[in-house]
């Protein structure tokens, strides 16, 4: 299968050579298949709203190529650019984008005017659309004359009246009470599953992500990560599909984005529903939450690894999380590998006690686990601010991205001066860290 939309090295500079100049997207590659639900999924600022106009040839990219099958969009005429909006693409904005001076029918039956269908054709489809989604009788409305769900659903009747391949959607839920939310959410996969939509949808709700089959994660302008959804079936090959489920396992690197998302969650707990969620998608409700407290307990060594290993097999009646043996292995395998390095900590310090001392002695076992993967040696002064950002992180005076600037920030301007990529890795360790050593944060 051929992708629809396949994006190359796509970079976007807003203000470029101004002193405002904004980096919105970054050497982005990815590729959507026909009938995929792709989230784009990161926090405010990241740049998915940028990247969403770029597909919906509304911004121009500064760098870099979007095809749409194999037209490449930089290199088509106004003329195909204007037929490639009507004939492929749909989007549904987060303010609806209504037109407030027509009623709700028309509102929807605009988009076919500008392809030349005349109001005996075009009426009736939009009515019919308004009609499946509950607001048939809204029709002769004015769009403000409606609640906020129900005019994100007129907005979505009118993304589908030219009956496009393709919905985009920004944000669409961001206005909307939960129930709204869930109902227009309740639209989006059926518009996938049985209109065969293909929908690239936006949000930093991580709610959002199961309806997903592929999740693109974002940050700073960069996608850091895809995930697959193992709970859909995945309409992308084998091959593709294999190798980025190796290259997504690793619960480490599902700590490191969701507390980059979420650098409020500091409860253990949260953190151990994080990673568990976000590894496992075939379980049930029951089991989830029964392994988020398995892999709580286990990193805060209430439990052993065998106890751990055991409790994942054994049924739910059991108190165990009922899992199949190779789920069980891949959790208990990444779990060991996170606690293999707080382990050799704790090994160090011995008996912990909870003085001052020992507290220096926490810090200074952090630190050297933490510096046993830097290529070269740090300066004495360098140790000295780490040990210093280290307390300080354990003191919760500053948050996992304040610890990473640190880290990152030239040695001359204060900070650590650590390569970003090692500033990152430590940053994402030290927060396992802080979990095993609760009794040391304040
Ligand atoms: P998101 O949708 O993830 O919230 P955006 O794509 O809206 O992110 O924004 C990405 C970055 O680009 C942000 O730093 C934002 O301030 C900046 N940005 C967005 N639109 C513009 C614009 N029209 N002009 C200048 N900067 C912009």
């Amino acid at each position: 299968m051929d992708p629809i939309i396949k994006i190359e090295n796509l970079s976007l500079v807003y203000d470029l050579g101004k002193a405002n100049e904004t980096k919105a997207l970054a050497d982005i590659t990815a590729e959507i298949y026909p009938k995929e639900y792709i989230v784009f999924f990161g926090p405010s600022g990241c740049g998915k709203s940028t990247l969403l106009y770029v597909i919906a040839a509304m911004q121009a990219q500064t760098s870099g190529t979007i095809f749409m099958h194999d037209k490449n969009l930089g290199k088509m005429t106004e003329k195909e650019v204007t037929d490639y909006r009507q004939s492929s693409i749909s989007m549904v904005f987060q303010q609806y984008n209504l037109i407030p001076s027509l009623n709700v029918l028309d509102n929807v039956a605009i988009p076919q005017t500008f392809r030349d269908i005349g109001p005996q054709e075009r009426n009736p489809k939009a009515q019919a659309l308004l009609d499946r989604f509950g607001i048939g009788a809204f029709s002769t409305r004015l769009p403000t004359e409606l609640s906020g769900g129900q005019q994100q659903r007129v907005s979505v009747a009118r993304a589908l009246v030219n009956n496009t391949p393709i919905i985009l959607a920004d944000e669409p839920t961001g206005n909307l009470d939960s129930k709204s939310t869930q109902n227009v959410l309740d639209i989006f996969q059926e518009l996938n599953e049985k209109d065969e939509k293909t929908i690239i949808l936006v949000t930093h709700d991580p709610n959002q992500l199961q309806y997903a089959h592929r999740i693109f994660h974002m940050k700073d302008g960069r996608i850091i990560k895809q995930t697959i959804n193992n709970q859909r079936t995945q309409l992308i090959d084998s091959i593709a599909r294999e190798k980025l489920i190796k290259s997504t396992s690793a619960v480490s690197s599902a700590i490191a984005d969701i507390l980059s998302v979420y650098p409020e969650l500091t409860e253990s707990r949260l953190k151990a529903k994080a990673i568990v969620n976000y590894l496992i998608s075939e379980l049930d409700t029951q089991q989830l939450d029964r392994l988020e407290r398995l892999v709580e307990d286990r990193l805060l060594g209430k439990i052993s690894k065998d106890d751990f290993y055991a409790a994942l097999d054994d049924p739910i009646e059991k108190g165990g999380a009922g899992m199949n043996f190779q789920s069980a292995k891949k959790i208990d395998s990444s779990i060991e590998a996170l606690l293999a390095e707080t382990d050799a900590i704790q090994k160090n310090i011995g008996v912990i006690d909870k003085d001052g001392k020992a507290k220096q002695r926490v810090i200074s076992e952090i630190r050297s686990q933490l510096t046993a993967i830097v290529p070269s040696p740090l300066k004495d002064e360098q140790l000295g601010r780490l040990d210093a950002c280290i307390a300080q992180r354990m003191a919760g005076a500053i948050d996992r991205n304040g610890f990473f600037e640190n880290l990152d920030m030239a040695a001359s301007h204060g900070g650590v001066g650590l390569r970003r990529e090692v500033a990152e890795d430590m940053a994402r360790r030290m927060e396992i860290l802080l979990i095993r050593f609760k009794d040391y944060t304040e």
